[in-house]
């Protein structure tokens, strides 16, 4: 998972204020002090770090003041530490911007810009079948003509990937081949156009003037600079030079894998009001997440990212039409079932990349997935395990089954069934709860996207 050492820190911080019995200025202060390190650790510039502490301070005195002004009205402090803490974690990565959204139906050109090594040309083919998969028709033109190979590497990636592409071993002019290539795929109506241009030239003054001459000649909808994580919060500074001579639209953050400074690139590219559209998690085709600010806070902190999981299971049912078919009509009609829900978990285990995709399941914490691929596929096989353990009614249910109600019809908790699955599943009755708990997740979004407009209509309004 992207930032996981962080996540687990800022997990653990928050988990010692849920066990703290009062919550006073110590408890409040100890978790400042753990937040502020981990985020300083992850390279966030310590001005930003100190306006954080600083914020937070501030919403949790107002919040129990307001409490008591209202007639001294209980308020659960922990909630009001821990909301202010997670609004403020997502300010610190949102720039408070929107990017520009590809539009179906019509030629979207996106241009791609950044230092050469940032992870450009791997970029804009993973570009090309994300929006590919979402039912655009894409393609990529290579414009790199100062790095001798660029276009074999482009060749190469776009026919692994199924992407036609355009290019030229002889022109030696990138704005011609840019304008060639936009004017030859734009007039086969391909819908998203990617142009992957040059990252080094002898002279710095030179690669920006290209820029410029490609960006005038092909006219992009965005221009997206691709910038490397492991630059940390240097990458305010080079986003800055990029702005001033090539303005872009929006940046892609790569090699977020393994890099412990990304926190520091994220936040610094906050800080320049650029919106962050994707980040890059490894080198395989697959590897690109899109990037919105509470979402990714949420799964830092453990909190999983069910939108983003839908999402990915539609993509999935997209890649398996027959499937397709039968998931779509379910969440068209509002249903979801446990055995709905165990059927997705199922595709997921034969995804690959299992801790990225645990990690948008609520209730898996990022420390959690410290352990990676074995420990997220090994969490994901005890709850397939559990569902084993349930009888074909239950499966068949929405997770009500399992709970126990008082005379008024309220909610007690969990009932004998639920201690026969965890017995019978190896597992523990909390296991059990967070499987339910998860089921009813996927059961609400999809009553939310089901009625009027249907749920394809839903997943394609969040693209
Ligand atoms: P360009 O010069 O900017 O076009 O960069 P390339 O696309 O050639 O990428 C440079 C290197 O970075 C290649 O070895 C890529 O495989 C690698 N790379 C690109 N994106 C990522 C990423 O998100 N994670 C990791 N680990 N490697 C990446």
């Amino acid at each position: 998972m992207v930032l996981a050492d962080l996540g687990a820190r800022l997990h653990g911080a928050l988990n010692q204020l849920s066990r703290a019995s009062v919550i006073d200025d110590t408890v409040i202060h100890a978790l400042l002090k753990e937040l502020c390190a981990a985020l300083l650790e992850s390279d966030v510039n310590v001005k930003l770090v100190s306006q954080l502490r600083t914020k937070v301070k501030t919403k949790v005195r107002k919040s129990l003041e307001e409490a008591e002004k209202a007639g001294g009205k209980e308020v659960n402090k922990k909630n009001v530490v821990q909301k202010a803490v997670f609004d403020e974690l997502v300010a610190l990565v949102d720039p408070g911007t929107e990017p520009y959204k590809p539009v179906k139906g019509k030629t979207n050109v996106l241009m791609a810009v950044g230092i050469q090594g940032a992870g450009k040309t791997t970029t804009c083919t993973k570009l090309a079948v994300h929006y590919q998969r979402r039912g655009f028709r894409s393609c990529l033109v290579c414009a790199d003509t100062f790095r001798a190979g660029a276009f074999d590497q482009l060749k190469q990636n776009a026919t692994k990937a199924k992407i036609p592409f355009y290019g030229s071993y002889t022109e030696t002019d990138p704005v011609a081949i840019a304008s060639l290539g936009v004017e030859k795929f734009r007039k086969e109506r391909f819908d998203v156009i990617i142009v992957d241009t040059s990252g080094r030239h002898k002279q710095e003054s030179e690669l920006f003037e290209e820029m410029v001459a490609i960006g005038s000649a092909v006219k992009p909808d965005m221009t997206i600079m691709v910038l490397d994580a492991s630059i940390g919060q240097a990458a305010e500074g080079q986003s800055r030079a990029f702005k001033d001579s090539a303005d872009f639209g929006a940046i892609i953050v790569t090699k977020l894998d393994g890099h412990a400074k990304g926190g520091g690139a994220i936040s610094a590219v906050a800080a320049t009001k650029t919106p962050i559209i994707f980040l890059g998690t490894g080198e395989h085709l697959n590897d690109l997440e899109r990037f919105t600010p509470q979402p990714f806070i949420s799964k830092l902190l453990g909190m999983g990212d069910v939108q983003g999981l839908v999402e990915h299971m539609q993509d999935m049912a997209r890649a398996n039409p027959d499937r397709q078919k039968d998931l779509a009509k379910k969440l068209e009609q509002g249903k979801f079932s446990i055995r709905d829900w165990r059927e997705q978990l199922s595709n997921i285990m034969g995804m690959g990349s299992l801790s990225k995709i645990a990690s948008m399941i609520p209730g898996m914490p990022a420390g959690m997935m410290e352990g990676g691929e074995e420990e997220a596929g090994s969490k994901l096989k005890r709850m397939i395990f559990i569902t084993d353990a349930m009888r074909q009614d239950e499966l068949d249910s929405d997770g009500m089954i399992f709970v126990s109600f008082d005379k008024s019809g309220n909610p007690v908790g969990l009932n004998r069934r639920a201690k026969r699955v965890a017995r019978g599943s190896g597992t523990s009755v909390r296991e059990v709860e967070e499987l339910l708990v998860q089921a009813r997740m996927m059961a609400g979004m999809a009553k939310q996207a089901g009625g009027q407009n249907g749920w394809m209509s839903a997943m394609q309004k969040m693209q």
